[in-house]
């Protein structure tokens, strides 16, 4: 696998945004957990149904659980979640996942044993201020389309989740020289533009 990038961020931060338009660009595969997440809730199974209790908190789900649905593709073993192994091979683009030291030491290991390892930890950085603010105007302007896990006293303890659980992985990429910060409050082209100078022009066709 050529390249690994990982996106981490808070919630609002525009992580999906910025890690689908580099998948585009660079050619490689957009893995969100949380997509696959809310793909389980979809199917209706009895997974599904426990996993959409704890969004709707916005609470994680348990480590082992996204650690088994992103292990075929980071691994390039038969992949059970996409099927489109040519494009998990050139590599992929994280997109919330790790978001515990725990899930971040066991991609490491994972991708140890396959000879690869993370490119770069691009955290997309915002204010907490201007995270809910960004929240609010999305409930506002998403009419009927609210996502479960979008009220703002689910958004007010993903955000404290984020910074109790995932904001420890960030030291733990920038001791490995990893950590990419880049600020998350500038226009949506700055924030991408920034993003392409630390990728490199280096693009697959
Ligand atoms: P996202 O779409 O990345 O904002 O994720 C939506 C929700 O899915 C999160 O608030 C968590 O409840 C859950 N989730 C997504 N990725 C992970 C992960 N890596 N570990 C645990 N829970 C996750």
């Amino acid at each position: 696998m050529s390249r690994i990038i990982v996106f981490c961020g808070p919630p609002g931060a525009g992580k999906g945004t910025q890690a689908q338009k580099v998948s585009e660009e660079y050619g490689l595969k957009h893995l969100s957990t949380g997509e696959m997440l809310r793909a389980e809730i979809a199917s209706g199974s009895e997974l599904g149904q426990q996993v959409d209790a704890l969004l709707k908190q916005g609470n994680l789900v348990p480590d082992e659980m996204v650690l088994e649905m992103i292990r075929g593709c980071v691994t390039q073993a038969e992949c059970s979640v996409c099927g489109e192994r040519k494009v998990c091979e050139r590599g992929v683009v994280l997109d919330g996942f790790p978001r515990t030291l725990e899930q971040a030491k066991a991609l490491d290991e994972m991708l140890a044993r396959n000879d690869s390892k993370i490119e770069h930890v691009i955290s997309l950085e915002v204010a907490e201020d201007v995270l809910i603010e960004r929240i609010e105007q999305r409930i506002r302007e998403s009419g009927d389309a609210i996502r479960s896990d979008d009220s703002e006293e689910v958004l007010k303890n993903r955000v404290r989740v984020y910074q109790e659980q995932t904001a420890p992985i960030l030291p733990y990429y920038e001791e490995q020289g990893l950590l990419r910060r880049i600020d998350g409050m500038q226009p949506i082209d700055d924030v991408t533009k920034a993003i392409g100078t630390v990728l490199g022009k280096v693009k697959v066709a």
